[in-house]
């Protein structure tokens, strides 16, 4: 249930409202809006007397919320949210992220060169898998907390906010100077994990599992949210279906829709969306006039002999030509 305050409720009037709420078993979340205050309140509201708590003289309008994610639903925050890395790293409303490196960390050599070149190319964040998720076990595993090491070196060479992947919250303490913590696709329904992140004070980009609904999605931005972590970002990365052309289907609709039914930031992922380096430019730009919040693109620097995903790698070139046609669709919006 949600209750819109009235504007010009002064915090006194609201914290009463806030101390009845609770004394009646509910956890109540405020967003404080430019004009307005929105209560969420969560828990058992079947014995809120709804015309009571409507009639009240700073109340504006009362609503129950029938879907069961309440933190992402926008209906709660009607702002759209923004994570703010730094001051020119920034994901959400007007903010458009640009997040871009290689599948895998491979090499100190590697990772600077690509991250010198996606800065230069415009990307605001930059990518890097230290642990990554394979599918077979003697495919190569990433370099585990040497490659976090490389990545804060391309960080500090370049002033780009990291974004890489973590699989086991026995690995958090590797994380503590990552900037953005990604879960990935296999890793979204890791409730435990998700729990584990929804207590610490890191942006977290959720990819999307591989056969998961958009309301299964937020059901696990949830789990980070009810935790307290409000920092979550939406990543679109494909769905799994039956033509092989693709490695995945790029569900672009998905864009849209999470905004209508979320505040928090989407991003696409074209990359593994495709598996097709040559599709990765106009899926990109579909991606932007969809109205996503940023893109996540594999850039590699040798794509024929990249450890992991080289098929679906970008060169530094076709990135930098890449950003350029995305800010041109931008502008155009
Ligand atoms: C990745 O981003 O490197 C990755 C493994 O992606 P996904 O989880 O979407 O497959
Ligand atoms: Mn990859």
């Amino acid at each position: 249930m949600i209750a819109v305050l009235k504007s010009g409720t002064t915090a006194a009037q609201k914290e009463n409202l806030i101390k009845w709420l609770s004394a009646q078993g509910l956890s109540v979340h405020v967003s404080e809006g430019e004009y307005k205050t929105v209560l969420g309140l969560i828990g058992d509201t079947s014995k809120i007397d709804m015309d009571l708590l409507s009639g009240l003289e700073i109340v504006d309008q009362v609503t129950r919320i029938s879907e069961p994610f309440k933190s992402a639903n926008r209906k709660f925050h009607p702002e759209d949210t923004v994570i703010s890395v730094t001051d020119t790293a920034k994901i959400g409303g007007s903010n458009f992220g640009l997040i871009a490196g290689p599948c895998s960390v491979e090499s100190e050599e590697q990772i600077c060169t690509v991250a010198k070149a996606v800065k230069a190319a415009g990307a605001t964040f930059l990518r890097g898998g230290a642990f990554k998720p394979r599918t077979s076990p003697y495919d190569f595993q990433g370099m585990g907390a040497e490659g976090i090491e490389l990545l804060l070196k391309a960080k500090a060479a370049t002033g780009l906010p990291i974004v890489t992947e973590i699989m086991s919250i026995s690995h958090i303490d590797l994380f503590a100077d990552v900037d953005v913590i990604q879960v990935g696709a296999r890793n979204m329904q890791n409730f435990e994990l998700l729990k584990q992140l929804g207590r610490c004070n890191k942006p977290i980009l959720l990819k999307r599992g591989m056969s998961a609904t958009l309301k299964e999605m937020l059901m696990s931005a949830e789990y980070i949210m009810a935790g307290g972590n409000e920092q979550v970002i939406l990543c679109e990365r494909g769905i799994r279906s039956f033509d092989p052309y693709t490695r995945n289907v790029l569900d672009l609709a998905a864009v849209p829709l999470l905004k209508e039914l979320s505040h928090l930031p989407v991003v696409v992922d074209p990359s593994h969306a495709t598996g097709a380096a040559r599709l990765v430019r106009p899926m990109a730009l579909a991606a932007a006039a969809a109205g996503a919040n940023g893109l996540m693109i594999e850039v590699h620097n040798d794509p024929m002999h990249a450890l992991c995903d080289g098929a679906q790698s970008v060169t530094p070139d076709q990135f930098a030509e890449i950003a350029k046609a995305v800010a041109t669709v931008r502008t155009a919006l």
